[in-house]
């Protein structure tokens, strides 16, 4: 199963020509959820190759404009290309409020459907649920209600252990049913379940923390991710201005990675103060040494 992430806009607040406006996208198995869809972020999907088409879930965290200012022009675009498939638009309650007076101003209706889900009403937790992946809620720490998300896949199975598929010289199609969650049945009628058939195989997950304040609470939420995006908008040196604005340094992020023993941290929401990223990026590493600064077009890939 493919788990790719793509960086999109890891910039602050304003555009610059190297870095967009906060967004994300997610693809396992060629269904594609959006994490926050800052001002321009299709021109960021032209560019990075993205098959936005694809896309089944966009998650807002909040209602700052470099997190969603660019989500009514993506849902036209969609409506101009005759779009059928639903579109869930998971956000704050106040965000169905917006796109409706924008679409209701230039169409009688979109001509797919868009079903919206406002995230302050549920709990926090799991709040969507597809076959091959599951997205958490949780709080994070900033001026306005912001929500972090993780996506985990599910369902993903590991390969059958080599020595049984000798032992009962095992066809394509048992292989394939027993890859599908089958146990199995051995020629003397003894039933043998499926986990101890295969290989135990870890289920790949992303967390996209953008703007919060150092905030531990979300950690129980995120702990053991594969890749963590967190907010690392200053250096050390601003610590005062960081929390004045509810935003985390470079040592906040590498904490809360540290904390939570996810296993990679990408440094995002970056000031467009800082040139000089090699002392950005060793301010975190000295707390939580893998860490790297995202930058526009980043592509992770998650394996085995
Ligand atoms: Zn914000
Ligand atoms: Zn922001």
């Amino acid at each position: 199963m493919a788990f790719e992430i793509i960086f999109l806009g890891t910039g602050a607040a304003t555009p610059t020509l190297s870095r967009g406006l906060s967004a994300a996208v997610v693809n396992i198995n060629e269904t594609l959820c959006l994490f926050d869809c800052g001002e321009a972020t299709q021109m960021q999907m032209l560019r990075f190759g993205v098959k936005k088409d694809r896309i089944r879930h966009v998650f807002i965290s909040h209602l700052h404009g470099d997190h969603y200012f660019g989500l009514i022009g993506l849902l036209f675009t969609y409506h101009l290309h005759h779009r059928s498939n639903e579109l869930h638009v998971w956000g704050p309650s106040l965000l169905k409020e917006i796109l409706e007076i924008q679409i209701k101003t230039s169409v009688p209706n979109l001509c797919y459907p868009l079903i919206f889900h406002d995230i302050e009403s549920l709990p926090d937790g799991t709040i969507c649920s597809e076959k091959s992946f599951t997205v958490t809620k949780f709080p994070l720490k900033h001026r306005l209600p912001t929500y972090g998300y993780l996506i985990r896949e599910t369902g993903r199975c590991g390969n059958i252990k080599k020595e049984f598929i000798k032992q009962y010289a095992l066809d394509h199609e048992t292989i394939k049913q027993i890859k599908e969650g089958a146990d199995f049945i051995t020629p003397e009628g003894k039933t043998i379940p499926h986990e101890e058939i295969v290989i135990p195989t870890r289920q790949h997950s992303f967390a996209w923390c953008s703007d919060t304040a150092y905030f531990p609470p979300l950690i129980e939420f995120i702990s053991d991710a594969d890749v963590l995006y967190h907010d690392a908008t200053f250096m050390k040196d601003l610590q005062g201005l960081a929390d004045e604005k509810g935003h985390s340094t470079t040592i906040d992020a590498a904490l809360i990675a540290s904390q939570a023993r996810v296993h990679q941290l990408i440094l995002g929401h970056i000031s467009q103060r800082y040139m000089d990223l090699e002392s950005f990026v060793k301010e975190a590493k000295s707390v939580f040494q893998n860490a790297e600064i995202a930058f526009d077009g980043m592509k992770i890939k998650l394996r085995n």
